[in-house]
């Protein structure tokens, strides 16, 4: 056996990777290969630890070696036996007819992964169509990336990641990074960052957290969890204002800018500021670097889309984008950075609940009669669209719902919100089937376990977050009784009788993708296993194999009716679940660098759970101090739908108003929130409504020495001009002691006069903050942006007006001196 080149097994980023035979280490099961990063162009030799110990899983210890069946079937009390395959298959075939003969072809459905080839993603949703007949089929990447790609295909009329090659990203000067932390989620594409901060370029990361990726930018700006939408339409308002639209690409290349303009009008910096908690300067400042400082890209991920209005905000950061003329520009544009590993590919061939392949619709008649042609059916055969993932496990073994699910590449018992729902209806089901590697927390509550291969044991294709076909390959055979999915699939048609519309070998299998993507939008047609190999991969749309694939999208139009990119309106709508006085602060969730997804892997892998070997609900030292916590604490947080207990991680770079907590293990999802977006049914995994105490409350509250300060009266006042602030009254002033620390945290008006006022925030006589007060109006600003005044500062209150105005005004500013 020679050197194989394939790829990591984890996420998108889909880093070149060298198998090298050698002998087995610890006489394990597998045949011993030793992993060396590759120069492939996302990695150029880089690995995350992830990466390094990925072949560890291949003859590790608690591999899933043969088939698992109940002892006593339809008792999943009774321990999981081993099986032979016919054991196994005829157990599941006996359930899909019983299910379907009583319940109807839709009791049967499947659950799907992001972690699939796209020849397996291709052939469970096939399988399910052709072989069940049924539209019960959805998959986890609708938990991931459904959100951006939702906004990308109304907006631009596809969804490709990243339109652009990763290495465009070193080439831009400004790079604004909406809830995205790729210095921990996939470190290796640092080095395109990396690049790009060592030509002076400026970064900008927008995330609750100062991470890793924050720490590194030339700024960080902290929002409110939830607030993502208004600090973009915030951001639009000041390009419009202030003359940065790009109005001959507007014009030439996009439609729908009124309505997008009329609708920022309301999202003022001081309003924006309020509502989101990043100061007016740092969002006026970031607009104009992007629309200054070329080329610029727009990158977001999950923290701005896991949202229940994560389609919309995606939405906003496209409009910000187009508003600006970055799309379709060299080094430049909008992108989304895709997480799992076929994230793309899996979202484009057909194992989502509404599509068929090549990113095809399923209520499209046009492309039911191709897809029907090139399967050799009645397209009046094909079920129409079903349910989302959510919603379909919301409904599993209750009457109308599904009855017998397959779970392949997916532990939705760990990764699905509200898990402990989720779990409740898995029990409900008549059977449960779930392929793995492991006995996963999903595995170990299933009727039926399926040894399935792993990365290095199969052939077949994969799609990066560039857009780009690469290829998986084979270095070494399955161990024991283990098996393709594409042989269980294919093996499982065969006993339904549909076993001529399948094939086991992933090379047929691409064969007719291409055929049934070619026309669509994500058209393979082009792509084939040889041009993989020696082109390093294929950008899709590739329409003919004379075709160069396609690294760069947009250049010349979009694939839209008219060829032209779309503006949307989107207007902020807060989440699901606001902070209250029993659940006060902002429960946020999201990854560590050892951990992926629901951690089925790399939880088993040793020197991955050393460094990270139990989730740390991560808070502001001063949060953990108001309860009594210190680092280390094992503290319960809770939610509406329930609790779990963490030991706490004190960190002054998160807001103290938020939580964070990793979702790699069991029980994290419990707290989560499954309300859905309206467009693409994600679930708001970012944002809900948490409490958090000590476990063991050992040393209650921590003493905080605090004395309030007000500066409030009612004043007369003169307008010298709303451009001119003056000083009001001696009384509104303040010069903070020795000693301490003064924070202001409110401020309330009043106006009596006709016209608009502006109280002026100062600080050592420069402008601070604006409170405008409208005419005969008043206002209550909750200043959320926790900012220090050092001892020595001198604080005032001004009064901007209009010249010769008179009136009274009523101030009251509160601070806190700790
Ligand atoms: S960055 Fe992603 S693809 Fe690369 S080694 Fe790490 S987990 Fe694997």
């Amino acid at each position: 056996m020679t050197l194989t080149e394939t790829h990591c097994p984890y996420c998108a980023l889909q880093c070149g990777i060298h198998l090298i035979p050698e002998p087995p280490a610890r006489g394990g099961h597998g045949p011993g290969l030793r992993l060396e990063p590759a120069g492939f162009p996302v990695n150029r030799g880089g690995l995350c630890a992830k990466g390094w110990t990925a072949a560890e899983l291949l003859d590790h210890p608690e591999r899933l070696l043969t088939p698992l069946v109940r002892t006593v079937a339809g008792d999943r009390s009774s321990p999981l036996r081993a099986a032979s395959w016919e054991e196994a298959l005829a157990r599941i075939v006996g359930a899909i007819g019983a299910s379907q003969r009583d319940h109807g072809p839709d009791s049967v459905g499947a659950f799907g992964g992001g972690g699939l080839t796209n020849e397996k993603a291709y052939t469970l949703g096939k399988f399910v169509r052709v072989a069940l007949r049924s539209s019960s089929i959805d998959y986890n990447g609708r938990f991931c990336m459904s959100s951006a790609a939702t906004a990308a295909n109304r907006s631009l009329g596809v969804d490709r990641g990243l339109p652009f090659p990763l290495e465009d990203v070193a080439q831009a000067r400004t790079v604004l990074l909406v809830g995205a932390n790729p210095a921990d989620a996939m470190p290796p594409s640092m080095q395109f960052l990396d690049a790009g901060r060592a030509m002076g370029a400026k970064h900008i990361v927008v995330d609750p957290r100062r991470t890793a990726t924050a720490r590194g930018a030339y700024r960080h700006l902290q929002p409110v969890p939830g607030t993502d939408l208004a600090l973009a339409n915030g951001m639009m308002h000041v390009a419009v204002r202030e003359g940065l639209v790009d109005d001959a690409f507007v014009s030439g290349r996009t439609t729908g800018f009124d309505a997008v303009r009329a609708a920022v009008n309301g999202y003022w910096p001081e309003r924006v500021e309020r509502m989101t908690g990043v100061s007016e300067a740092q969002l006026r400042e970031t607009v104009h670097l992007l629309a200054r400082e070329r080329p610029a890209m727009i990158l977001t991920a999950r923290g701005a889309e896991q949202h229940s209005n994560g389609t919309d905000t995606a939405q906003a950061y496209l409009n910000l984008a187009l508003a600006l003329g970055l799309v379709g520009r060299p080094f430049s544009g909008y992108g989304t950075i895709t997480g799992q590993g076929n994230g793309q590919g899996g979202r484009e061939h057909g194992q989502k609940a509404d599509q068929l392949p090549g990113y095809r619709r399923l209520d499209d008649p046009a492309a039911r009669e191709h897809i029907g042609r090139v399967w050799g059916i009645d397209p009046a055969e094909l079920p129409q669209p079903g349910l989302s993932a959510y919603e379909m496990l919301d409904r599993l073994g209750t009457p109308g719902g599904v009855r017998v699910l397959l779970v392949l590449a997916s532990n939705i018992a760990v990764s699905a919100p509200h898990s402990s729902h989720v779990i409740e209806r898995l029990r409900a089901l008549d059977l449960l089937v779930v392929s793995d590697i492991f006995l996963s927390e999903t595995a170990a509550l299933a009727d039926v376990v399926l040894p399935t291969a792993q990365w290095a044991e199969e052939e077949g294709t994969m799609t990066n977050l560039e857009g780009r076909v690469i290829r998986r390959r084979k270095a070494a055979e399955p161990p024991g009784e283990v098996r393709t999915d594409l042989r269980f699939l294919k093996d499982l048609a065969d006993r339904l009788g549909r076993g001529a519309y399948f094939t086991d070998e992933p090379r047929e299998v691409f064969e007719e993708l291409r055929r049934a993507s070619a026309g669509g939008l994500a058209d393979y047609a082009g792509i084939t296993y040889e041009r993989i190999d020696d082109e390093d991969g294929v950008f899709w749309p590739c329409p003919a194999e004379d075709h160069p694939g396609t690294p760069r999208m947009f250049t010349d139009g979009f694939p839209t009716a008219d060829g032209r990119a779309r503006f949307v309106r989107v207007e902020h709508r807060d989440p699901n679940e606001l902070p209250d006085r029993d659940y006060p602060y902002v429960l946020t969730t999201g990854r560590n660098m050892q951990q992926y997804q629901s951690g089925t892997q790399t939880r088993r892998v040793r020197s991955l759970t050393v460094a990270a070997p139990e989730p740390r609900a991560e808070l502001h030292p001063d949060l953990a101090r108001r309860h009594g916590i210190t680092d280390g604490d094992l503290v319960e947080l809770r939610t509406r739908r329930g609790a779990a207990v963490l030991r706490a991680r004190c960190d002054p770079g998160i807001r103290p108003d938020t939580v964070f907590a990793p979702f790699h293990w069991p029980g994290i999802n419990t707290l989560t929130d499954p309300a859905l977006d309206r467009h693409s049914r994600m679930p708001a995994f970012k944002a809900c409504a948490v409490m958090i105490a000590p476990l063991t409350p050992t040393k209650g509250p921590a003493e905080v020495h605090s004395t309030p300060r007000f500066m409030q009266g009612v004043f007369p006042f003169e307008g010298k001009g709303l451009d001119e602030p003056v000083p009001v009254d001696g009384a509104l002033r303040l010069v903070v002691p020795d000693g301490v620390v003064a924070q202001a945290v409110y401020f309330r008006g009043g106006n009596s006069s006709g016209e608009l006022v502006c109280a002026v925030l100062m600080r050592d006589g420069l402008p601070m903050r604006y409170f405008p007060i409208g005419a005969r109006s008043d206002v209550h600003v909750s200043l959320r942006v926790v900012e220090d005044l050092d001892s020595g500062t001198t604080v005032e209150l001004w009064l901007a007006a209009p010249a010769g105005l008179t009136g009274t005004v009523v101030v009251d500013l509160g601070l806190v001196e700790v």
